[in-house]
């Protein structure tokens, strides 16, 4: 018999991943805290439930994509969670992100009633959701990431176990401060090709191939030049994100000086009100510094 899948979160990322299961062929049930999100599902053939809880109770895999580490816990360890419903032999997959420390205490409660747990964190954003290609960076026991393998496969292409529980989550805030400072030493290089009379798109082309391009520089360079605000990823999630990575690092005394500076800079961008646009926004708070902006020469 397939595994019956159920699907907990149906945000930008949990549609996208839901519809790939469907398209897989899996049996999915859906639960979302915002119950007129589940109707688009329910037409493209998912089937509705009334909690995590009863959800649970007719899964045997229990995927949970929701914003923050309390809204996890809210899911899997609430009054209604998926712990009061889950059947014995069930497994439960954490597809958030969110901090490693606290996905470790959730599996142990998990595991105190012979649930088995995996953290599988993604990247590749909501096209990435979309069209099935994320990145899953998987923690938790081998047996349990073997099971679980066909599912990810639907919904994404590069998908590594990582190791024990908490891996996963950890190896998304490596991810997440490369990123950002990616994206930092792009918006920096820009205000310096700007002031010093280049044209800006051959910059961008001449460089991006070479040992100094980069994802952010290649995808998010272009868009900066342009003026381009619309997010891949919002700086209010980033900032989320970044939380994390700064929490963990204190807790492992790993002096982060990039990361840091850059969640402060983000900051100041969210306290004018900026935290919905994309994280290559970055740049506007280095011109506030300059004192000028950066723009593709008409
Ligand atoms: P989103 O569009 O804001 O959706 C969040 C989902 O979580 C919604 O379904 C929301 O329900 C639900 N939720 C939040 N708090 C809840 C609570 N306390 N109880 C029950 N449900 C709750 O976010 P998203 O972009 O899909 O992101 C989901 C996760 O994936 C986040 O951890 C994010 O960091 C991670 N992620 C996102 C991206 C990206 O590019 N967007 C990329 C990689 C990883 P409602 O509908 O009721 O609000």
């Amino acid at each position: 018999m397939p595994e019956k899948i159920g699907f907990i979160g149906l945000g930008i990322m949990g549609r996208g991943m839901t519809r790939n299961l469907l398209k897989a062929g899996f049996e999915v049930y859906v639960w979302n805290r915002t119950a007129a999100r589940m109707d688009e599902l329910a037409a493209d053939g998912a089937k509705p439930t009334s909690s995590p809880a009863d959800l649970a109770a007719q899964c045997d895999i229990i995927i949970t994509c929701v914003s923050d580490t309390p809204d996890v816990e809210q899911v899997i360890l609430g009054d209604s969670g998926v712990i009061q419903g889950v059947k014995s032999g069930a497994l439960v997959i954490d597809m958030s992100t969110i901090s490693p420390k606290a996905t470790r205490d959730i599996a142990a409660k998990l595991a105190e009633n012979t649930i088995a747990m995996l953290d599988a964190p993604t990247s590749g954003g909501s096209e990435g959701a979309a069209k099935g290609t994320l990145s899953i960076m998987v923690g938790g026991e081998a047996a349990a990431f073997e099971r679980a393998l066909p599912v990810f496969q639907a919904m994404g292409k590069t998908i590594t176990h990582m190791g024990a529980i908490g891996s996963g989550q950890m190896t998304k805030l490596v991810n997440q401060a490369l990123v950002v400072v990616n994206m930092l030493a792009a918006a920096e290089a820009l205000l310096l090709a700007q002031a010093g009379g280049l044209d800006l798109e051959k910059t961008i082309q001449a460089i991006g191939s070479g040992a100094a391009g980069s994802w952010m520089w290649n995808n998010r360079g272009p868009q900066v030049i342009v003026r381009d605000w619309r997010p891949g990823f919002t700086i209010d999630l980033q900032q989320k994100d970044l939380r994390l990575v700064l929490e963990s690092a204190q807790e492992l005394g790993v002096p982060m000086l990039a990361t840091s500076m850059v969640s402060m800079l983000y900051r100041t961008l969210q306290a004018q009100g900026l935290g919905s646009e994309g994280n290559h926004g970055l740049v506007k708070a280095l011109e506030h510094l300059a004192g000028f902006e950066v723009k593709k020469s008409l």
